[in-house]
């Protein structure tokens, strides 16, 4: 272990996975996780970053597709067992659900006051034009950034191809090219050129004097409802009559619009009056919802449907795992409406 014993700044970097660390099957032809130690011999560079750079793995690595709040909770954990001996940490992190699991780490991680970022690749580490070893190289050196003894982005964010983003404002956004990843309502932290320009007025930075807390409860009975002209009565109220239900994501029209129709403000409102927690949305992906501004919206907020405001979903779903597991309904339902570490703007 490398850690705090030397003057370098240091990182640990958490491999879970993901097309970075992968490749392809001689039969199928199909991407899949290779050993960690061959992931580790095809990035040499690693050990000439200036930086003291331990590492360690899940085991087996995985397609990001199959992580879940179990895998959260081990990453949290790892982070905050390790919290002391690094400056920083980078999380090597399949695209599919990197936003996902950057924001649920968000909540997990209170009072975080070093960087975790977030990265991978859209091609294989082996691959000659892979984009791995300069999103990887960049975000080794995001992590070890300090300015007179303090982290430079003490924020849980995603690095992907030239921009550092807040990891719960991301969404993944291009399955096809290297720039996978927009923060559509919040701007960059920081932009890598020749230089890694910082943009220090968007950094969240802590409160002095706290330190980190692990927030690892994480509660299931969270819900998506996509709402669509010609949706109907018996879809939405199969949704909301699961069984164990807690939470849903009401991902609405515009500025938070949903269908007059009398069934759906039926179905919303019964569904509230059983405690379900339902939060608006919009489908778009910049701007905020803003509920009584049409009439198509009173209803919503006459049920007493919450607003998100411009929060992704991505962020939402893990927000509401996160407060149901952590605190009772009424104090879920305050901190629904704060954002609690950057995650949206409340009007
Ligand atoms: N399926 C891969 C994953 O998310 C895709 C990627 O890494 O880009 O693990």
């Amino acid at each position: 272990m490398t850690g705090k014993n030397t003057d370098r700044a240091s990182v640990l970097l958490i491999f879970t996975g993901g097309t970075i660390s992968m490749s392809e099957d001689p039969g199928t032809g199909a991407l899949q996780p290779l050993d960690f130690d061959r992931v580790q011999a095809l990035l040499p560079e690693l050990k000439h970053t200036g930086v003291a750079v331990d590492s360690l793995a899940f085991d087996p690595l995985i397609d990001s597709s199959d992580i879940d709040p179990e895998d959260w909770r081990r990453l949290a954990l790892t982070i905050g067992e390790r919290y002391a001996d690094y400056d920083g940490f980078v999380v090597l992190h399949g695209t599919d659900t990197m936003a996902y699991t950057a924001s649920a780490l968000s909540f997990m991680l209170e009072n975080l006051s070093k960087p975790v970022v977030f990265t991978g690749s859209q091609l294989p580490v082996g691959i000659t034009r892979s984009d791995a070893k300069e999103n990887l190289l960049t975000a080794v050196e995001i992590a070890a950034a300090r300015e007179n003894g303090a982290a430079l982005v003490p924020e849980v964010c995603v690095f992907f191809e030239d921009s550092l983003f807040r990891g719960n404002r991301t969404t993944k956004k291009n399955a096809e090219h290297f720039n996978a990843f927009e923060s559509y309502n919040y701007p960059l932290l920081a932009k890598a050129g020749v230089h890694i320009k910082y943009f220090r007025s968007n950094i969240r930075y802590p409160k002095e004097g706290l330190s980190l807390r692990l927030r690892l409860r994480m509660a299931g009975g969270v819900a998506i409802l996509k709402l669509f002209p010609g949706i109907t009565e018996e879809v939405v109220s199969s949704l909301l009559a699961t069984p164990g239900l807690r939470a849903v994501v009401l991902e609405t029209f515009g500025a938070g619009n949903a269908p007059r129709a009398p069934w759906l403000f039926r179905a919303l409102s019964e569904a509230i009056e059983r405690q379900i927690l339902i939060v608006n949305k919009t489908q778009c992906h910049t701007g905020s919802v803003e509920m009584g501004r049409y009439e198509t919206s009173l209803n919503l907020l006459r049920a007493g449907v919450i607003s998100a405001y411009d929060a992704t979903t991505e962020a939402l779903v893990t927000k509401l795992m996160h407060l149901l597991g952590e605190y009772p309904l009424e104090e879920v339902r305050r901190r629904l409406s704060l954002s609690i570490c950057g995650e949206m703007t409340p009007a």
